[in-house]
């Protein structure tokens, strides 16, 4: 704990004497990083620190010393948030991959890059289109209408039959009401996603759209 507190520039006389909040946001990294190495869950909404009330300034900061300690210990994070864009700097700095979850079902996975500049499923898209303007295309997107059917979120506790998805959905058609699509290699390396629109030969293509 001790090395692990050193590595974020704080001593630990220093840490009982400093209360303001990014303070102690390094002092709960440090933590975490320690016992090391080892793979470390971290999660973005955490309480009492929520980390997504951080500032951007701050938010940025907590993740970049994160990385410091990754590198200077030789571990792995695994990284929960509900912020695209917490995910995107998170992951993209050090090459890492991005898991997109709906209804606690991976829906897609692939590296930060392409989810964020080609992303395939259709709850990926609407993700991409709610996340704050990053770049000037992003900026244009914007300024199109939500891409989903309807905004409801379903019951967790009871899930909609067959992709999880197709109430909301756009693209959903009859056969999305009744088979689960399964998480699958797309057509790009490191990159998978669960949606039958991904299958060029999948029957889907023949099936009636959902009336709107
Ligand atoms: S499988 Fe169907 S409902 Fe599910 S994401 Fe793909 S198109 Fe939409």
């Amino acid at each position: 704990m001790r090395f692990s507190l050193s590595a974020t520039g704080w001593i630990p006389a220093a840490i009982a004497s400093v209360h303001d909040e990014g303070s102690g946001r390094r002092a709960v990294t440090a933590r975490a990083a320690d016992p090391l190495p080892g793979l470390h869950c971290r999660v973005g909404r955490s309480s009492p620190h929520r980390f997504g009330a951080l500032d951007v300034s701050l938010r940025i900061e907590m993740m970049d010393l994160m990385h410091d300690l990754q590198r200077a210990f030789d571990t792995s994070y695994l990284f929960i948030s509900h912020d695209l864009a917490n995910a995107y700097y998170f992951a993209g700095k050090v090459g890492g991959r991005i898991g997109i979850m709906y209804l606690g079902k991976l829906v897609e996975i692939g590296t930060a890059e392409e989810i964020i500049r080609n992303p395939r499923h259709p709850y990926t898209k609407v993700l991409r289109w709610a996340t704050p303007v990053m770049d000037p295309d992003a900026a244009r997107e914007a300024t199109m209408e939500v891409p989903m059917r309807k905004i409801d979120i379903p019951d967790p506790k009871n899930p909609p039959s067959g992709c999880r998805f197709h109430t909301r959905c756009p693209k959903a058609r009859e056969v999305c009401t009744g088979t689960t699509p399964r998480l699958r290699s797309a057509d790009r390396e490191d990159s998978k996603v669960a949606c039958f629109r991904a299958e060029r030969d999948h029957e889907y293509w023949n099936s009636e759209p959902l009336p709107e």
